[in-house]
């Protein structure tokens, strides 16, 4: 069957009979089980996925169906999904299901999606190369000896490879855009606050928000218009009314783009990657934009100020996976101490065990104030800085990654390398703004890469439609 790259093609061809969702669901099994190979997949809901598709055929006939009839998605694995199981790539949620499902799940089923399965992903969302996955490594379908990027390699794969039309991924400090970028689609990181973060296995709640993978603005901007807007189970998602973001896409509006230049000053960044962002400069240039340099000298500070927070976040939110609440109970557990100790040694892996401890070092007396409480306020200082460069321009555009895909196996004994990976990304979730990493480059090694664009707080309409600019850009 033809491969189909957005909804608009989808539900064109549904229209004129070409194919029916049914058809198209078993192409999309068919091409899961030819890629298995990729790893990408965690669980294939195929009976389920083929039923489902049989209902939105039926509500096509019927003209009932939703906005999305015709939207295979996968979803990362720590987004729940009532009666369906969830383990966060960790073993220590082995055999664990889900009780409810996540208010994202809820709106893309009342819109008639059709969910095809869990994706794989490093261990809590803690990763940039999906080998923290208790399941293994996520391959990049463009060279299966590349990482997918992480942590939600499974899900940026999974389009990549056409093994289904989007994708949900989670991004606390890149974990959307970093894959996005190494596998050559788009990623979208909404604003914090912008989608409901309920039924999504928290890493560090300030920081993660839920997005889409896909391969275009409009359906990256509908998935967006179904998710967003305010929760009763989530009190720190917002109460704004959400745009019609996928109707505010064709704007021709000319805008002013800022570049940091200690981005592409930045030693880690391949040359090549340079070279496209500088010409991405002369073409925004050629289409009308103003585009401005500017400085921002806390680059430095991002890195280590992420890491600081995020993992205090996670000593707390990982402290309820102790043997009793939730799944791996060790064999071991004769009374509360052995119980806890025995069941977090054997379920976690070795990265989620390292951010906890430091999360707990950072967070404990003696050491709050000098880790802690200082990396709050540079949290601040950059809010303030970030917020003086809107006033200049409307978007902030970087690399997403210094480079293109990592080799599997080659960083993976190196924590604090792989801790840089993030320099680009991790802003954005400090501050709480939108970024994306749009598709647009392929490097000399055959390999995708991407561009960033960052925009001030719930300017999500503007961040998609110059995203839809530039992704139509010849
Ligand atoms: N690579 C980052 C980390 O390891 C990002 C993770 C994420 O966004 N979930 O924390």
């Amino acid at each position: 069957m033809k491969i189909y790259r957005s909804l608009k093609a989808v539900q064109i061809a549904l229209r004129a009979n070409d194919i029916t969702c049914l058809s198209l669901t078993q192409s999309y099994l068919k091409r899961i089980s030819e890629q298995q190979q990729l790893n990408a997949f965690l669980e294939v809901y195929e009976e389920e996925a083929l039923a489902s598709a049989q209902v939105v055929d039926d509500k096509l006939k019927l003209g009932t169906a939703g906005r999305l009839a015709g939207m295979v998605i996968g979803i990362k694995d720590n987004i729940c999904y009532k009666g369906h199981n969830l383990s966060a790539a960790s073993k220590i949620l082995d055999g664990f299901t889900s009780m409810f499902s996540a208010t994202v799940i809820e709106r893309l089923l009342s819109e008639d999606a059709i969910i095809i399965g869990r994706l794989n992903c490093d261990e809590f969302a803690m990763g940039s190369t999906n080998e923290n996955s208790a399941y293994g490594a996520v391959s990049n379908p463009f060279n299966t000896k590349y990482v997918a990027g992480g942590s939600s390699g499974g899900s940026a794969a999974a389009v990549a490879a056409d093994l289904c039309l989007a994708s949900l991924g989670s991004d606390t400090g890149g974990s959307i855009r970093q894959p996005a970028s190494f596998c050559g689609v788009m990623g979208y990181k909404p604003s914090y606050g912008r989608v409901s973060r309920w039924g999504l296995i928290a890493y560090a709640s300030s920081f993660d928000q839920i997005g889409p993978f896909t391969h275009n603005a409009e359906d990256a901007a509908l998935l967006m218009e179904v998710m967003a807007g305010s929760d009763e189970h989530d009190s720190t998602c917002s109460e704004k009314a959400v745009p019609k973001y996928s109707q505010k896409l064709t704007n021709d509006k000319t805008y002013t783009i800022g570049y940091i230049k200690e981005t592409l000053e930045s030693p880690a960044l391949d040359y090549e990657v340079k070279i496209h962002i500088l010409d991405k400069i002369k073409q925004l240039k050629a289409s009308g934009h103003n585009v401005l340099a500017l400085d921002f000298p806390y680059l430095d500070y991002v890195v280590p100020t992420y890491y600081i927070l995020t993992t205090a976040e996670a000593s707390s939110n990982l402290a309820r996976y102790d043997g009793v609440h939730f799944g791996h109970r060790s064999a071991d557990a004769k009374d509360i101490p052995s119980t806890y100790a025995n069941s977090r040694t054997e379920g976690f892996g070795e990265e989620v065990k390292r951010r906890i401890m430091l999360g707990t070092f950072v967070l404990s007396a003696g050491y709050y104030d000098a880790y802690y409480n200082k990396a709050q306020k540079i949290r601040r200082l950059l809010l303030n800085k970030t917020q003086s460069i809107f006033e200049k321009c409307d978007f902030i555009l970087s690399p997403t990654s210094p480079h293109t895909a990592l080799e599997i196996g080659k960083t993976y004994h190196d924590p604090t390398q792989l801790y840089l990976e993030d320099i680009f990304t991790v802003h954005a979730n400090i501050v709480g703004i939108p970024a994306v990493s749009l598709p647009t480059g392929i490097h000399s090694n055959g390999m995708p890469f991407g561009i960033q664009l960052m925009a001030p707080a719930f300017k999500d309409d503007e961040l998609l439609a110059i995203s839809n600019q530039i992704m139509n850009m010849k």
